[in-house]
């Protein structure tokens, strides 16, 4: 009969175990350190059914023990103090975790953005190459143009080469002979085009195999960086497991509403929920923290939070 006013059946267990038993509220008699000694303690919610050591209840903050032979109000506002400081200091240690969390997290929501960079970059060099054969295309296509406009003209001059002789006066000679020399210059200037859009045309088949083979060791390239981002991503991975298993360690040791509490921060102020006070100074927004809110931190009454940023405050201690 546990519940019974100076009942106190002896059932040692771990101290951690009482903590956890109060968070799950299964009320029993147990076994706690406290003050260096070892003692056993009857936990129930009458006051005073453990005459032979303190009664323990459960509180919003923690572990709250009635000392009465020492006084009610000093013991519980010592014991607030001590679980609030270790409350803290659990914080602190999740916090340790989280922010490697949250910046692991963060690189990884970055690397799909780098993969697509590193793919537009690689297609920018694809399409600039697919437009330097594109220009050979057109080179070698307006060069057999101008070979076929070539050919015709030599075949009229040809013809009418062949029409001088039975040409009946001399002024349709004379006329005839202008029409073969124009024919010819017109070829000739043909001739020097065609002789340009070769010369271009090297040009441009040398520029693409040079842009081939840039293009080659471009790909290679890309496909090492990228490779190089999947296996980071797959180690960011594997050591966010890694932390997600010592989160699930530590937060049981904290309560649960200040667990809330700092969770909220947490999403809300970038992964940063609880910063150190030092020298009268937010280390999360930098910006002052008086002197009379230093003392209430701690005071560890309850938690102090920044005025600007929100965030939970704490003195290294
Ligand atoms: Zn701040």
């Amino acid at each position: 009969m546990h519940e019974v006013r100076g009942s106190n059946p002896l059932m040692p267990i771990e101290i951690k175990r009482v903590k956890l038993s109060f968070r799950h509220k299964t009320w029993r008699t147990r076994h706690i350190l406290w003050r260096g000694v070892e003692c056993y303690i009857h936990i129930v919610e009458v006051e005073g059914s453990s005459p032979s050591a303190p009664t323990i209840k459960w509180s919003p903050l923690g572990l709250k023990v009635w000392d009465f032979a020492e006084g009610i109000k000093d013991e519980e506002q010592k014991l607030l103090a001590i679980d609030l400081k270790s409350q803290i200091h659990y914080l602190v240690q999740l916090q340790t975790l989280d922010s490697e969390i949250y910046a692991l997290k963060s690189e990884k929501d970055a690397k799909p953005g780098e993969v697509k960079a590193l793919e537009l970059a690689f297609e920018e060099k694809k399409q600039r190459l697919a437009a330097l054969e594109k220009q050979l295309l057109d080179l070698q296509k307006q060069r057999k143009e101008r070979e076929l406009e070539l050919s015709v003209k030599e075949e009229a001059a040809k013809k009418l080469q062949g029409q001088l002789y039975s040409l009946k006066t001399n002024k349709e000679y004379q006329v005839m002979l202008l029409q073969i020399q124009d024919a010819k210059a017109d070829g000739s200037l043909i001739e020097d085009k065609i002789l340009e859009l070769f010369d271009q045309a090297d040009k441009a088949k040398a520029e693409t195999e040079r842009e081939k083979q840039r293009l080659k060791e471009e790909e290679g390239l890309f496909s090492e960086q990228k490779k190089k981002i999947e296996e980071r991503v797959k180690a960011i991975d594997d050591r966010l497991a890694q932390l997600d298993a010592q989160r699930m360690q530590a937060a049981p040791s904290i309560d649960q509403k200040i667990y809330a509490q700092y969770e909220r921060i947490l999403q809300s102020r970038d992964g940063l929920a609880i910063v150190s006070a030092k020298n009268n100074s937010c280390h999360g927004c930098n910006m002052l923290v008086p002197p009379q809110v230093t003392n209430l931190i701690q005071m560890y009454e309850r938690l102090i939070t920044c005025e600007v940023c929100n965030r939970i405050l704490y003195i290294d201690e």
